[in-house]
């Protein structure tokens, strides 16, 4: 529906052609890697078609979207991921709304989280988000303090440490984010040796549309995508 003549032309897929897609990603992803659909900016009509040709985790980047695709679609229909920066004032609905929190990044938040898992009687699966590019505009923990942020979480009885997330930096070509990837990888194998108490590690969660294949070669077992399945964004 348009809403005024100067939003930009943008037509969403059909949901054949969505199924389609996600059936097509599914078939590719080696066995023991799994997809999360990142649906930011999607309907819940477009959601559905991906949960219906395979889609068991959805990702949202906010709360508001977040809790907007669970009213419409219902808890049950998939796995809530949050995938976008989390602000600690959102951190009791992000307990409400989601099954697991991919971008742990501070003490802090992780302080706000645990409060609130405790205030709802449940535990939290979390994965902390680093920012392997060491971009100063981006979230994320830096490489340097994940091991230091990951043994504190052992004093958060409501949070579960279950393994890494990364973005990694926006680069021209899949093959040069790379090492972004390996370092996130070479991290959780860090990480994995320590044997923590509290921890229980099983997710490397890296790679998107562009980026997925070289990821998974680096180690995710865990991809998110969007215009993959769904089609391009509506430009904001
Ligand atoms: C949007 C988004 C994705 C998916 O991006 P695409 O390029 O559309 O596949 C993955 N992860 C996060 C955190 C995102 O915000």
């Amino acid at each position: 529906m348009r809403h005024s003549a100067c939003e930009a032309r943008f037509d969403p897929m059909s949901s054949d052609l969505i199924r389609e897609h996600v059936r097509l990603v599914l078939a590719e992803l080696p066995s023991g890697v799994s997809l999360v659909a990142a649906g930011k900016t999607r309907s819940p009509d477009e959601l559905h078609a991906a949960i219906e040709a395979g889609v068991e985790i959805v990702g949202h980047n906010y709360v508001q979207e977040a809790r907007a695709s669970i009213a419409a679609l219902g808890r049950e229909a998939a796995a809530w991921h949050m995938i976008g920066h989390l602000q600690r004032n959102k951190a009791r609905e992000a307990v409400e709304l989601f099954d697991l929190v991919e971008t742990l990044d501070s003490l802090r938040l992780a302080r706000a989280l645990d409060k609130a898992c405790a205030q709802a009687g449940r535990e939290l699966p979390v994965l902390i988000e680093v920012n392997s590019g060491l971009e100063p505009d981006k979230h994320g923990a830096h490489p340097d303090e994940v091991e230091k942020l990951a043994r504190e979480l052992a004093d958060f009885p409501s949070l579960r440490l279950e393994g890494l997330m990364t973005m990694g930096p926006f680069l021209d070509s899949p093959e040069q984010m790379r090492p972004y990837f390996r370092l996130c990888a070479e991290l959780y194998r860090h990480l994995e040796s320590l044997d923590m108490p509290g921890a229980a590690l099983r997710t490397l969660s890296m790679g998107m549309s562009d980026s997925y294949r070289v990821a998974i070669e680096e180690g995710a077992n865990l991809v998110r995508i969007g215009t993959r399945l769904f089609g391009p964004r509506e430009a904001k």
